[in-house]
Protein backbone atom coordinates (compact mmCIF):
# COMPACT_ATOMS: atom_id res chain seq x y z
CA UNK A 1 0.00 0.00 0.00
CA UNK A 2 1.99 2.56 -1.23
CA UNK A 3 -0.01 5.36 -2.65
CA UNK A 4 -0.93 8.21 0.11
CA UNK A 5 -4.68 8.07 0.89
CA UNK A 6 -4.77 11.92 0.06
CA UNK A 7 -3.46 11.38 -3.02
CA UNK A 8 -5.58 8.32 -3.93
CA UNK A 9 -8.82 9.86 -2.33
CA UNK A 10 -7.91 13.38 -4.29
CA UNK A 11 -7.93 10.92 -7.65
CA UNK A 12 -10.69 9.41 -7.06
CA UNK A 13 -12.94 12.52 -6.36
CA UNK A 14 -11.35 13.12 -9.98
CA UNK A 15 -12.41 10.26 -11.31
CA UNK A 16 -16.35 11.00 -10.03
CA UNK A 17 -16.37 14.25 -11.28
CA UNK A 18 -15.42 13.48 -14.13
CA UNK A 19 -17.97 9.84 -14.38
CA UNK A 20 -20.41 12.45 -13.66
CA UNK A 21 -19.35 14.65 -16.01
CA UNK A 22 -19.66 12.23 -18.89
CA UNK A 23 -22.65 11.11 -18.09
CA UNK A 24 -24.53 13.79 -18.14
CA UNK A 25 -22.77 14.74 -21.78
CA UNK A 26 -24.36 11.09 -22.69
CA UNK A 27 -21.33 9.77 -23.74
CA UNK A 28 -21.27 6.50 -21.69
CA UNK A 29 -23.60 3.75 -22.50
CA UNK A 30 -26.78 3.07 -19.65
CA UNK A 31 -26.06 -0.32 -20.13
CA UNK A 32 -22.91 -2.49 -20.69
CA UNK A 33 -21.62 -4.08 -23.36
CA UNK A 34 -20.77 -7.82 -21.50
CA UNK A 35 -23.03 -10.16 -20.68
CA UNK A 36 -22.68 -12.80 -18.11
CA UNK A 37 -19.21 -14.11 -16.62
CA UNK A 38 -17.12 -10.35 -18.81
CA UNK A 39 -16.59 -9.73 -15.14
CA UNK A 40 -16.16 -12.38 -13.36
CA UNK A 41 -13.93 -13.91 -16.13
CA UNK A 42 -11.96 -10.83 -15.27
CA UNK A 43 -11.14 -10.83 -12.02
CA UNK A 44 -8.55 -13.06 -10.74
CA UNK A 45 -9.73 -16.25 -8.94
CA UNK A 46 -8.00 -15.50 -5.35
CA UNK A 47 -7.08 -12.92 -3.43
CA UNK A 48 -3.62 -11.52 -3.48
CA UNK A 49 -1.35 -12.32 -0.86
CA UNK A 50 0.52 -9.41 -0.78
CA UNK A 51 -1.36 -5.65 -0.38
CA UNK A 52 -1.58 -3.62 -3.52
CA UNK A 53 -1.03 -0.28 -4.32
CA UNK A 54 -4.40 1.82 -3.52
CA UNK A 55 -3.79 3.64 -6.68
CA UNK A 56 -3.58 0.24 -9.21
CA UNK A 57 -6.87 -0.44 -7.51
CA UNK A 58 -8.72 2.52 -7.99
CA UNK A 59 -7.36 2.53 -11.82
CA UNK A 60 -8.46 -1.30 -12.38
CA UNK A 61 -12.04 -0.18 -10.49
CA UNK A 62 -12.70 2.10 -13.96
CA UNK A 63 -10.73 -0.75 -15.89
CA UNK A 64 -12.38 -3.54 -15.26
CA UNK A 65 -15.41 -2.30 -13.21
CA UNK A 66 -16.79 0.47 -14.51
CA UNK A 67 -17.62 -0.37 -18.24
CA UNK A 68 -19.48 -3.63 -16.93
CA UNK A 69 -21.94 -1.23 -14.95
CA UNK A 70 -24.99 -0.51 -15.30
CA UNK A 71 -25.19 3.57 -14.76
CA UNK A 72 -28.19 4.29 -12.73
CA UNK A 73 -27.17 8.29 -12.66
CA UNK A 74 -27.72 8.20 -16.42
CA UNK A 75 -29.86 10.53 -18.53
CA UNK A 76 -31.43 7.96 -20.26
CA UNK A 77 -31.51 5.98 -17.17
CA UNK A 78 -35.45 5.16 -17.34
CA UNK A 79 -36.34 2.17 -15.58
CA UNK A 80 -37.51 0.72 -12.24
CA UNK A 81 -37.22 3.73 -9.58
CA UNK A 82 -34.60 6.10 -9.05
CA UNK A 83 -31.80 5.73 -6.99
CA UNK A 84 -30.30 9.03 -6.20
CA UNK A 85 -26.77 10.78 -5.44
CA UNK A 86 -25.22 13.78 -5.22
CA UNK A 87 -21.74 14.95 -4.18
CA UNK A 88 -22.88 15.88 -1.20
CA UNK A 89 -24.46 12.08 -0.05
CA UNK A 90 -20.54 10.71 -1.52
CA UNK A 91 -18.72 13.39 0.58
CA UNK A 92 -21.00 12.24 3.59
CA UNK A 93 -20.41 8.42 2.87
CA UNK A 94 -16.62 8.96 2.63
CA UNK A 95 -16.37 10.47 6.23
CA UNK A 96 -18.60 8.12 7.16
CA UNK A 97 -16.27 5.38 6.40
CA UNK A 98 -13.61 6.95 7.31
CA UNK A 99 -14.88 8.01 11.32
CA UNK A 100 -16.00 4.12 11.14
CA UNK A 101 -17.84 4.35 14.46
CA UNK A 102 -20.93 2.27 14.92
CA UNK A 103 -23.86 3.07 16.72
CA UNK A 104 -26.16 0.36 17.75
CA UNK A 105 -26.82 1.99 21.32
CA UNK A 106 -26.63 5.69 22.48
CA UNK A 107 -23.65 4.85 24.58
CA UNK A 108 -21.47 3.51 21.64
CA UNK A 109 -21.71 6.66 19.69
CA UNK A 110 -24.01 9.39 21.45
CA UNK A 111 -23.78 11.74 18.57
CA UNK A 112 -24.56 9.49 15.90
CA UNK A 113 -27.82 8.69 17.73
CA UNK A 114 -28.46 12.20 18.46
CA UNK A 115 -27.80 13.38 14.94
CA UNK A 116 -29.95 10.76 13.76
CA UNK A 117 -33.08 12.05 15.67
CA UNK A 118 -32.73 15.06 14.88
CA UNK A 119 -32.06 14.72 10.99
CA UNK A 120 -35.14 12.14 11.23
CA UNK A 121 -37.14 15.01 12.37
CA UNK A 122 -36.43 17.62 10.01
CA UNK A 123 -37.41 15.02 7.56
CA UNK A 124 -40.45 15.27 8.83
CA UNK A 125 -40.97 18.79 9.28
CA UNK A 126 -39.87 19.18 5.87
CA UNK A 127 -42.64 16.59 4.60
CA UNK A 128 -45.17 18.12 6.67
CA UNK A 129 -45.51 14.65 8.27
CA UNK A 130 -48.17 14.05 11.63
CA UNK A 131 -46.39 15.45 14.58
CA UNK A 132 -46.64 11.98 16.31
CA UNK A 133 -43.73 11.10 14.34
CA UNK A 134 -41.51 13.55 15.80
CA UNK A 135 -38.55 12.52 18.42
CA UNK A 136 -39.52 15.79 19.64
CA UNK A 137 -42.89 14.28 21.05
CA UNK A 138 -40.56 11.69 23.33
CA UNK A 139 -43.48 9.23 22.00
CA UNK A 140 -42.90 8.49 18.17
CA UNK A 141 -39.49 9.15 15.94
CA UNK A 142 -37.06 8.24 13.03
CA UNK A 143 -35.02 5.81 11.80
CA UNK A 144 -32.98 5.01 9.06
CA UNK A 145 -33.37 1.94 7.80
CA UNK A 146 -31.28 0.41 4.43
CA UNK A 147 -34.32 -0.41 2.99
CA UNK A 148 -38.25 0.21 2.76
CA UNK A 149 -37.74 -3.89 2.60
CA UNK A 150 -36.55 -3.82 6.01
CA UNK A 151 -39.31 -1.03 7.50
CA UNK A 152 -41.71 -3.40 6.69
CA UNK A 153 -40.72 -6.15 8.30
CA UNK A 154 -39.87 -3.72 11.32
CA UNK A 155 -43.02 -2.18 11.04
CA UNK A 156 -44.99 -5.70 11.14
CA UNK A 157 -42.90 -6.69 14.06
CA UNK A 158 -44.13 -4.06 15.71
CA UNK A 159 -47.87 -4.74 15.21
CA UNK A 160 -47.77 -8.67 15.79
CA UNK A 161 -46.44 -7.65 19.42
CA UNK A 162 -49.65 -5.54 19.77
CA UNK A 163 -51.92 -7.33 17.74
CA UNK A 164 -50.83 -10.24 20.25
CA UNK A 165 -50.29 -8.18 23.27
CA UNK A 166 -46.82 -9.42 23.57
CA UNK A 167 -47.45 -13.13 23.07
CA UNK A 168 -45.97 -12.99 19.20
CA UNK A 169 -42.48 -12.18 21.46
CA UNK A 170 -42.44 -16.11 22.50
CA UNK A 171 -45.10 -17.98 20.44
CA UNK A 172 -44.71 -16.59 17.00
CA UNK A 173 -47.44 -16.48 14.98
CA UNK A 174 -49.19 -19.85 15.05
CA UNK A 175 -51.16 -19.27 12.33
CA UNK A 176 -53.44 -16.73 13.97
CA UNK A 177 -52.50 -13.13 12.20
CA UNK A 178 -52.91 -11.46 8.92
CA UNK A 179 -51.65 -8.74 7.25
CA UNK A 180 -53.73 -6.86 4.31
CA UNK A 181 -52.46 -5.34 1.05
CA UNK A 182 -53.79 -4.97 -2.15
CA UNK A 183 -51.74 -7.03 -5.15
CA UNK A 184 -50.27 -3.35 -6.49
CA UNK A 185 -47.79 -3.57 -3.43
CA UNK A 186 -44.34 -3.91 -3.51
CA UNK A 187 -43.29 -7.59 -3.07
CA UNK A 188 -40.97 -6.64 0.01
CA UNK A 189 -44.46 -6.81 1.73
CA UNK A 190 -45.50 -10.43 0.90
CA UNK A 191 -41.47 -11.06 1.65
CA UNK A 192 -42.17 -9.54 4.97
CA UNK A 193 -45.51 -11.62 5.91
CA UNK A 194 -42.91 -14.76 5.06
CA UNK A 195 -39.74 -13.49 7.18
CA UNK A 196 -42.33 -12.23 10.08
CA UNK A 197 -44.22 -15.52 10.40
CA UNK A 198 -47.34 -14.57 8.69
CA UNK A 199 -47.07 -16.79 5.90
CA UNK A 200 -49.41 -15.13 2.85
CA UNK A 201 -50.12 -11.68 2.55
CA UNK A 202 -53.85 -11.68 2.60
CA UNK A 203 -54.89 -9.38 -0.99
CA UNK A 204 -57.41 -7.04 -0.92
CA UNK A 205 -59.48 -6.20 -3.84
CA UNK A 206 -58.69 -3.02 -5.39
CA UNK A 207 -61.14 -0.45 -6.75
CA UNK A 208 -62.45 -0.86 -10.42
CA UNK A 209 -59.74 0.47 -12.79
CA UNK A 210 -57.74 2.35 -9.66
CA UNK A 211 -55.28 -0.40 -8.88
CA UNK A 212 -55.82 1.12 -5.40
CA UNK A 213 -57.26 -0.40 -2.33
CA UNK A 214 -61.25 -0.21 -1.84
CA UNK A 215 -61.60 0.63 1.87
CA UNK A 216 -65.00 -1.11 2.19
CA UNK A 217 -64.05 -3.96 0.91
CA UNK A 218 -60.66 -3.74 3.37
CA UNK A 219 -63.31 -3.65 6.15
CA UNK A 220 -65.23 -6.24 4.89
CA UNK A 221 -62.07 -8.81 5.48
CA UNK A 222 -61.35 -7.81 8.40
CA UNK A 223 -64.76 -8.60 9.76
CA UNK A 224 -64.89 -12.06 8.16
CA UNK A 225 -60.95 -13.34 9.64
CA UNK A 226 -62.35 -11.80 12.64
CA UNK A 227 -65.44 -13.75 12.60
CA UNK A 228 -63.06 -16.75 11.94
CA UNK A 229 -61.12 -16.59 14.60
CA UNK A 230 -57.93 -14.99 12.65
CA UNK A 231 -56.40 -11.60 13.97
CA UNK A 232 -55.86 -8.92 11.70
CA UNK A 233 -52.42 -7.34 12.49
CA UNK A 234 -51.06 -4.92 9.94
CA UNK A 235 -52.64 -3.58 6.85
CA UNK A 236 -50.10 -1.64 4.60
CA UNK A 237 -51.45 1.07 2.19
CA UNK A 238 -48.84 2.84 -0.66
CA UNK A 239 -48.17 5.75 -1.77
CA UNK A 240 -47.15 5.33 -4.88
CA UNK A 241 -47.16 1.99 -6.23
CA UNK A 242 -44.36 0.46 -7.93
CA UNK A 243 -45.59 -0.36 -11.49
CA UNK A 244 -47.99 2.82 -11.92
CA UNK A 245 -47.56 5.14 -8.84
CA UNK A 246 -51.06 4.79 -7.67
CA UNK A 247 -51.85 6.24 -4.20
CA UNK A 248 -54.37 4.31 -1.82
CA UNK A 249 -56.72 6.06 -0.22
CA UNK A 250 -54.94 5.89 3.19
CA UNK A 251 -57.41 8.47 5.19
CA UNK A 252 -60.47 5.79 4.30
CA UNK A 253 -57.79 3.08 4.59
CA UNK A 254 -56.81 4.58 8.23
CA UNK A 255 -60.45 5.00 9.70
CA UNK A 256 -61.44 1.20 8.78
CA UNK A 257 -57.74 0.29 10.38
CA UNK A 258 -58.54 2.18 13.43
CA UNK A 259 -62.07 1.20 13.78
CA UNK A 260 -60.76 -2.39 13.60
CA UNK A 261 -57.83 -1.72 15.55
CA UNK A 262 -55.61 -2.76 13.17
CA UNK A 263 -51.41 -0.99 12.88
CA UNK A 264 -51.08 1.06 9.51
CA UNK A 265 -48.17 0.93 8.00
CA UNK A 266 -48.23 3.31 4.83
CA UNK A 267 -45.20 2.59 2.25
CA UNK A 268 -44.19 5.88 0.00
CA UNK A 269 -40.79 4.76 -0.79
CA UNK A 270 -40.62 6.34 -3.99
CA UNK A 271 -43.43 8.51 -4.03
CA UNK A 272 -43.49 10.73 -0.62
CA UNK A 273 -40.63 12.62 -1.21
CA UNK A 274 -42.82 14.97 -3.51
CA UNK A 275 -44.55 15.81 -0.30
CA UNK A 276 -41.36 18.33 0.16
CA UNK A 277 -43.41 20.56 -2.01
CA UNK A 278 -46.86 22.11 -0.84
CA UNK A 279 -48.82 20.78 -4.50
CA UNK A 280 -47.87 17.41 -3.53
CA UNK A 281 -48.35 17.37 -0.17
CA UNK A 282 -52.49 15.18 -0.56
CA UNK A 283 -49.76 12.73 -0.91
CA UNK A 284 -49.67 12.67 3.00
CA UNK A 285 -53.66 12.76 3.46
CA UNK A 286 -54.54 10.28 6.37
CA UNK A 287 -51.06 9.84 7.55
CA UNK A 288 -52.67 11.10 10.55
CA UNK A 289 -54.02 7.43 11.23
CA UNK A 290 -50.27 5.80 10.46
CA UNK A 291 -48.68 3.89 13.20
CA UNK A 292 -45.73 3.82 10.74
CA UNK A 293 -44.17 5.97 7.35
CA UNK A 294 -41.32 5.27 5.68
CA UNK A 295 -39.89 6.90 2.22
CA UNK A 296 -36.55 6.15 0.58
CA UNK A 297 -34.78 8.95 0.32
CA UNK A 298 -32.37 7.30 -1.71
CA UNK A 299 -35.02 6.89 -4.29
CA UNK A 300 -35.68 10.14 -4.78
CA UNK A 301 -33.74 12.87 -2.38
CA UNK A 302 -30.37 13.10 -3.71
CA UNK A 303 -28.94 10.78 -1.16
CA UNK A 304 -27.44 7.74 -2.03
CA UNK A 305 -28.78 4.24 -1.35
CA UNK A 306 -29.45 2.97 1.52
CA UNK A 307 -31.22 5.60 3.15
CA UNK A 308 -35.14 4.45 4.22
CA UNK A 309 -36.44 6.55 6.54
CA UNK A 310 -39.13 5.00 8.98
CA UNK A 311 -41.15 6.58 11.85
CA UNK A 312 -43.42 5.45 14.12
CA UNK A 313 -46.25 7.25 15.99
CA UNK A 314 -46.07 4.70 19.37
CA UNK A 315 -42.11 4.27 19.62
CA UNK A 316 -42.64 1.29 22.59
CA UNK A 317 -44.97 -0.88 19.91
CA UNK A 318 -41.47 -0.87 18.41
CA UNK A 319 -39.49 -1.32 21.21
CA UNK A 320 -41.38 -3.73 22.96
CA UNK A 321 -41.11 -6.07 19.69
CA UNK A 322 -37.18 -5.59 19.00
CA UNK A 323 -35.48 -4.17 22.10
CA UNK A 324 -32.82 -7.35 23.56
CA UNK A 325 -30.53 -6.49 27.44
CA UNK A 326 -27.82 -8.84 26.93
CA UNK A 327 -25.42 -7.99 30.21
CA UNK A 328 -22.49 -7.34 26.72
CA UNK A 329 -24.33 -4.57 25.79
CA UNK A 330 -25.19 -2.73 29.94
CA UNK A 331 -24.55 0.48 29.87
CA UNK A 332 -25.89 3.19 32.58
CA UNK A 333 -27.74 5.57 29.68
CA UNK A 334 -29.81 2.40 28.66
CA UNK A 335 -30.38 1.59 32.31
CA UNK A 336 -31.62 4.82 33.20
CA UNK A 337 -34.04 4.58 30.40
CA UNK A 338 -33.29 8.48 28.97
CA UNK A 339 -31.53 7.82 25.37
CA UNK A 340 -32.96 5.80 22.29
CA UNK A 341 -30.85 2.76 21.15
CA UNK A 342 -31.57 2.34 17.46
CA UNK A 343 -30.26 -1.19 17.76
CA UNK A 344 -33.88 -1.48 18.66
CA UNK A 345 -35.51 0.02 15.98
CA UNK A 346 -33.71 -2.07 13.02
CA UNK A 347 -32.87 -5.62 12.12
CA UNK A 348 -29.61 -5.81 12.63
CA UNK A 349 -27.54 -5.30 16.07
CA UNK A 350 -24.88 -3.06 14.68
CA UNK A 351 -25.50 0.08 12.38
CA UNK A 352 -23.54 2.59 10.98
CA UNK A 353 -23.53 6.46 11.79
CA UNK A 354 -26.73 6.23 9.14
CA UNK A 355 -27.41 9.71 9.55
CA UNK A 356 -24.78 11.97 8.58
CA UNK A 357 -25.70 11.11 4.59
CA UNK A 358 -29.02 12.52 4.69
CA UNK A 359 -27.59 15.94 7.15
CA UNK A 360 -25.21 16.73 4.62
CA UNK A 361 -28.09 16.45 1.40
CA UNK A 362 -30.17 18.34 3.79
CA UNK A 363 -27.91 20.79 4.52
CA UNK A 364 -26.12 21.33 1.07
CA UNK A 365 -29.36 21.31 -1.41
CA UNK A 366 -31.87 23.18 1.53
CA UNK A 367 -35.06 21.79 0.98
CA UNK A 368 -35.22 24.83 -1.75
CA UNK A 369 -32.92 22.34 -3.82
CA UNK A 370 -34.68 19.24 -3.04
CA UNK A 371 -37.90 20.57 -3.85
CA UNK A 372 -36.61 21.87 -7.46
CA UNK A 373 -34.70 18.36 -7.77
CA UNK A 374 -38.23 16.91 -7.67
CA UNK A 375 -40.08 19.60 -10.04
CA UNK A 376 -37.68 19.45 -12.36
CA UNK A 377 -38.27 15.49 -12.61
CA UNK A 378 -41.81 15.76 -12.23
CA UNK A 379 -41.40 18.34 -15.34
CA UNK A 380 -39.34 16.01 -17.56
CA UNK A 381 -41.80 13.47 -17.06
CA UNK A 382 -44.56 15.41 -18.51
CA UNK A 383 -42.34 16.12 -21.46
CA UNK A 384 -41.85 12.58 -22.20
CA UNK A 385 -45.64 12.18 -21.21
CA UNK A 386 -46.54 14.71 -23.96
CA UNK A 387 -44.62 13.22 -26.33
CA UNK A 388 -45.87 9.79 -25.85
CA UNK A 389 -49.87 11.09 -26.04
CA UNK A 390 -49.17 12.94 -29.22
CA UNK A 391 -48.03 9.29 -31.29
CA UNK A 392 -49.80 7.21 -32.88
CA UNK A 393 -49.76 3.94 -32.22
CA UNK A 394 -48.74 4.54 -28.17
CA UNK A 395 -50.86 5.20 -25.25
CA UNK A 396 -50.50 6.46 -21.66
CA UNK A 397 -51.75 4.02 -19.14
CA UNK A 398 -50.55 6.32 -16.11
CA UNK A 399 -48.79 9.28 -15.63
CA UNK A 400 -47.52 10.31 -12.15
CA UNK A 401 -45.12 12.37 -10.64
CA UNK A 402 -41.85 11.33 -12.26
CA UNK A 403 -43.27 7.96 -13.77
CA UNK A 404 -44.52 7.59 -16.97
CA UNK A 405 -46.22 3.97 -18.18
CA UNK A 406 -47.36 3.36 -21.48
CA UNK A 407 -47.97 0.88 -24.28
CA UNK A 408 -48.15 0.01 -28.32
CA UNK A 409 -51.48 -0.02 -29.56
CA UNK A 410 -51.23 -4.19 -29.47
CA UNK A 411 -49.71 -6.02 -26.62
CA UNK A 412 -47.46 -8.03 -29.20
CA UNK A 413 -45.98 -5.23 -30.57
CA UNK A 414 -45.66 -3.49 -26.80
CA UNK A 415 -43.66 -7.26 -26.54
CA UNK A 416 -41.84 -6.45 -29.78
CA UNK A 417 -40.86 -2.97 -28.70
CA UNK A 418 -39.43 -4.72 -24.89
CA UNK A 419 -37.59 -7.40 -26.74
CA UNK A 420 -36.13 -4.96 -29.04
CA UNK A 421 -35.23 -2.39 -26.07
CA UNK A 422 -33.52 -5.24 -24.13
CA UNK A 423 -30.70 -4.95 -27.20
CA UNK A 424 -30.70 -1.38 -26.92
CA UNK A 425 -27.50 0.19 -24.50
CA UNK A 426 -28.19 3.51 -24.74
CA UNK A 427 -31.90 3.89 -22.92
CA UNK A 428 -33.35 1.97 -19.94
CA UNK A 429 -37.21 1.11 -19.58
CA UNK A 430 -38.29 -1.51 -17.75
CA UNK A 431 -41.64 -3.85 -18.92
CA UNK A 432 -44.32 -4.92 -16.31
CA UNK A 433 -47.76 -5.50 -16.61
CA UNK A 434 -51.38 -3.35 -15.97
CA UNK A 435 -54.63 -5.56 -15.81
CA UNK A 436 -52.68 -8.22 -17.54
CA UNK A 437 -51.54 -6.48 -20.42
CA UNK A 438 -47.40 -5.72 -20.91
CA UNK A 439 -46.88 -1.80 -20.51
CA UNK A 440 -43.61 -0.01 -20.35
CA UNK A 441 -41.79 2.14 -17.72
CA UNK A 442 -40.26 4.93 -17.88
CA UNK A 443 -39.27 7.02 -14.75
CA UNK A 444 -37.25 10.15 -14.41
CA UNK A 445 -34.76 10.26 -11.52
CA UNK A 446 -31.12 11.39 -12.78
CA UNK A 447 -29.99 14.98 -12.37
CA UNK A 448 -28.88 15.09 -15.48
CA UNK A 449 -31.92 14.19 -17.24
CA UNK A 450 -32.85 17.24 -19.99
CA UNK A 451 -35.44 18.27 -22.41
CA UNK A 452 -32.95 17.64 -25.60
CA UNK A 453 -31.64 13.79 -23.51
CA UNK A 454 -35.54 12.68 -23.40
CA UNK A 455 -36.34 13.93 -26.76
CA UNK A 456 -33.05 11.63 -28.20
CA UNK A 457 -34.12 9.05 -26.08
CA UNK A 458 -37.81 9.21 -27.25
CA UNK A 459 -36.56 8.94 -30.56
CA UNK A 460 -34.58 5.71 -30.10
CA UNK A 461 -37.53 4.61 -28.40
CA UNK A 462 -40.04 5.11 -31.52
CA UNK A 463 -37.10 4.12 -34.00
CA UNK A 464 -37.41 0.36 -31.91
CA UNK A 465 -41.07 0.62 -31.98
CA UNK A 466 -41.12 0.99 -36.07
CA UNK A 467 -38.39 -1.67 -36.29
N1 LIG B 1 -42.10 -0.08 -1.88
C1 LIG B 1 -42.31 0.49 -3.08
C2 LIG B 1 -43.60 1.21 -3.34
C3 LIG B 1 -41.33 0.40 -4.06
O1 LIG B 1 -41.54 0.94 -5.27
C4 LIG B 1 -40.13 -0.28 -3.78
C5 LIG B 1 -39.07 -0.39 -4.78
O2 LIG B 1 -39.13 0.17 -5.84
C6 LIG B 1 -39.98 -0.87 -2.52
C7 LIG B 1 -40.98 -0.74 -1.59
C8 LIG B 1 -38.76 -1.66 -2.15
O3 LIG B 1 -37.74 -0.77 -1.79
P1 LIG B 1 -36.38 -1.26 -1.14
O4 LIG B 1 -35.51 -1.69 -2.29
O5 LIG B 1 -35.84 -0.05 -0.45
O6 LIG B 1 -36.66 -2.37 -0.22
Amino acid sequence: MDTDFTVVAAVAAERLASHWHDLAAGELPVLPPGGPGTTWNALPASAPEHGEDLGEILEDTWRTIVPQLVHWQHPDFLGYYPTSNSPASVLAELVTAGLGVQGMLWSTSPAATELEQMVCDWLAKALHLPEAFLHATGRGGGVIQDSASAAVVVALAAALNRASQGRWHTHGTEGRYRVYCTEEANTCVAKSTRLTGVGAVTHVPTLAGTGVMDPAALSVRLDADRAMGRVPAAVVATVGTTVTCAADPVAEIGAVSREHGVWLHVDAAYAGSAALCPEYRYLNDGLEYADSYAVNAHKWMRTGTPCDVLWVADREALTGAMSTAPSYLYNAATAAGRVVDFKDWQIPLGRPMRALKLWYVLRAHGLHGLREAVRHDVRMAGVLAGLIAEEPGFHLVAHRLGLVVFRCDSDERTRELTARLATESALLCTPATVEGRPVLRAAVGSPYTTEGSLTRAWDTLRSHATG
